[in-house]
């Protein structure tokens, strides 16, 4: 029996975006067929025709951008400016790589040949075929993008699987490239788990965005496969607060890094560690959450809306009444969120005196919850945010430049900034994590060029010069 797909919005959940059926493993496999066929031509045709295509997609994402953030909006309860904002960073990344398609695609070196027979050594960069792209709901414009992007740019094809949650977004990002590329070479396949993996089984390079513990599945999926896979997943992050940061400006920025989208980023603060006294950061820090505007999404005040379902709510309530149970004090905030109609709500919420052992310290709870603690000076700092299994991104904050320096230097994350949110990070500079936090090479910027091509080595040496005709040697005058 064919399943369906139902994505409905998180704040009023009888709003129902889309319904699809699910695609078949079967029929993941003849797309990527059509998609493989589709690809040599697309390769062929040049970077030229490559960058038109992607700029196409980002002058359509800038005229549809009103439509687009409202969709945002509603299908995943991204609070509308980050939804505008998504939407500008969607048509940022596609610019970028229109540009990357004249990219030098290889090097040129000193060929080890001998001086008699000229030649040349160089490098190439090749696309890999089928780029397989799954991701999850909730970046459903800019994630697709930045795989998508530089896979086309590279000269691939692209199958992008969006998350059930996400998908009218997904649709939507399938939708930018109508008509402007070869038939067959992008496509979105609605679906769930099998799906996913069978697009993985099949595909020629594999990209996944999600939770750590779908992407080491589909880590070894692909591997199996000898396909080559990135995995960017689940973060557990920290910011690290130095005696001398400046209170109120560091309290706010830390607020929204932590409870923005309703905690919903993989670069979401989750663990804020106070070097010293913590008293009168804290005092801070809960005034600057029972601050943030907490309710509908499409409100522009708004800064923390609905968590994405009815399992994401009850998670958030277990693991903070759990942490309670527990010995953790409720500093502000409210799990239970409020009576506004139906939605998934549940109220940003800080906790200390947490339990170091306890999953809410250890584990990515993706929902507006975050702890606070003091520890006695940098070493312990240091320790206590790499004390976890993830390793995405940790920020730092004061003056102190050798402080700062000393707490960056010691930190075990792909991302560290220095007096800016956890939250956030330039489209065009390579994105990634350590341990349980990533698998495979980095994305973004010229780093995912790399990832989407195989390089392969040209020896090229002039044909061999017939060896000279004997001399006739007079033998008398
Ligand atoms: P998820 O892991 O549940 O799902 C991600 C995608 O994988 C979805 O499309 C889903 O349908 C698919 N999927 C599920 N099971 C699969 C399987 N067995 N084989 C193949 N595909 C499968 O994640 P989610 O709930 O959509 O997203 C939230 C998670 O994503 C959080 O953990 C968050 O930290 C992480 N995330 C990481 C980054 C990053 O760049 N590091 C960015 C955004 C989100």
């Amino acid at each position: 029996m064919t399943n369906v797909i139902r994505s409905c919005s998180p704040q009023r959940p009888d709003d129902v975006l889309t319904e699809r059926a699910e695609v078949s493993a079967d029929e993941v496999r003849a797309r990527v067929t059509r998609a493989r066929a589709a690809q040599a031509g697309w390769h062929r045709e040049g970077p030229a025709a490559r960058a038109s295509a992607l700029r196409t997609a980002a002058d359509r994402l800038r005229d549809r951008a009103p439509a687009i953030a409202d969709l945002l909006v509603r299908e995943v309860g991204k609070p509308v400016r980050e939804a505008r904002a998504e939407v500008d960073r969607g048509a940022a990344i596609l610019d970028y790589y229109a540009q990357m398609c004249f990219a030098a695609t290889g090097d040129v070196l000193a060929p080890s040949l001998p001086a008699s027979q000229p030649g040349l050594l160089y490098t190439e960069r090749r696309p890999r075929g089928v780029a397989g792209l799954v991701t999850p709901w909730n970046f459903p414009l800019a994630i697709p993008l930045w795989k998508a992007a530089p896979a086309l740019a590279a000269g691939n094809a692209v199958l992008i699987k969006p998350s059930p949650e996400a998908l009218a977004c997904g649709e939507a990002v399938g939708h930018l490239f109508d008509g402007v590329l070869p038939e067959g070479l992008l496509g979105v396949v609605p679906g769930g788990a099998g799906t996913g993996r069978a697009l993985v089984e099949a595909s020629d390079v594999v990209s996944f965005t999600g939770s750590a513990a779908v992407g080491a599945q589909v880590a070894v999926l692909a591997a199996g496969a000898g396909t080559p896979v990135q995995a960017e997943m689940g973060g557990h992050n920290a910011a690290v607060v130095l005696p001398d940061a400046d209170v109120g400006h560091t309290a706010a920025l830390l607020a929204a890094a932590a409870m923005g989208y309703a905690g919903q980023k993989c670069t979401a603060t989750s663990r804020i560690i106070v070097v010293g006294d913590a008293a009168e950061f804290t005092e801070a820090l809960v005034a600057a959450v029972a601050g943030l505007r907490f309710g509908d999404p499409a409100e522009d005040e708004v800064t923390v809306g609905p968590v994405i379902n009815a399992a994401a709510r009850d998670r958030v309530r277990d693991v903070v009444e759990s942490a309670r149970a527990r010995g953790a004090r409720v500093l502000t905030g409210d799990v239970r969120g409020h009576a506004d109609g139906d939605g998934f709500f549940v109220g940003p919420t800080l906790l200390d005196r947490v339990d170091p052992a306890h999953r809410v310290a250890r584990e990515e709870t993706f929902g507006p919850v975050a702890t606070v603690s003091s520890v006695p000076d940098l070493a312990t700092a240091v320790e206590v945010v790499n004390g976890v299994r993830y390793g995405l991104v940790t920020s730092v904050h004061g003056r102190d430049v050798e402080a700062l320096l000393a707490v960056a230097g010691g930190i075990d994350t792909g991302l560290i900034r220095v007096n800016a949110p956890t939250t956030g990070v330039d489209h065009y500079a390579p994105f990634g994590g350590e341990k349980a936090s990533s698998y495979g090479p980095r994305e973004q910027g010229t780093a995912a060029l790399d990832f989407y091509t195989s390089t392969r080595t040209v020896t090229f040496a002039a044909p061999a010069r017939p060896a000279a005709p004997p001399r006739l040697v007079k033998e008398s005058l």
